[in-house]
């Protein structure tokens, strides 16, 4: 058996008039992501680490946001495609574990049901899913509340 470990990073800025979605999850807040689908920080770093462990090139490749089919889209359709293409390059996920970092809105009481959105998009158990949040004290961008970043890590291995 292969093990593969991949890691996603993600970030995307903070503005008026959008739905903040983080691991699929409609986050009340006052201001959401830019981007050209949801902006879902969170599932976009889990694709790229997902695409990263299999070496099957990036989110920006695969959905690119000059592509109008991607605008509006959901992340977890994106991410739906992702498992295909995992699954078409023979791997199926063990765990991914993940990270966002945000001053503002505290994430806390969504974690549990952003890992098990995604676990069903992943296609394993809730308990293979990890979903934290840090602040960033303040510092920087984030810290200033202009954005959003998420990194994640994956772990894929073949399929018997
Ligand atoms: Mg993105």
């Amino acid at each position: 058996m292969t093990v593969r470990v991949g890691i996603g990073y993600d970030l995307h800025a903070l503005v008026e008039g959008r739905p903040l979605v983080l691991g699929g999850v409609e986050v009340p807040y006052g201001r959401g992501l830019r981007g050209h689908s949801d902006a879902d920080v969170l599932t976009h770093a889990v694709i790229d680490a997902l695409l990263g462990a299999a070496a099957l090139g990036t989110i920006g490749e695969h959905f690119p946001d000059t592509d109008p089919r991607f605008a509006g889209v959901s992340s977890l359709a994106l991410l739906d495609e992702t498992m295909r293409l995992v699954g078409a390059a023979g791997y199926r996920v063990v765990n991914v574990d993940s990270v966002v970092t945000a001053q503002e809105p505290r994430l806390r009481a969504h974690l549990g049901t952003m890992a098990l959105t995604l676990a069903g998009r992943l296609g394993v158990d809730a308990s293979c899913v990890g979903v934290k949040a840090t602040s960033p004290e303040g510092l920087g961008a984030m810290g200033r509340r202009e954005g959003i970043a998420a990194q994640a890590v994956a772990v894929l291995e073949t399929r018997e």
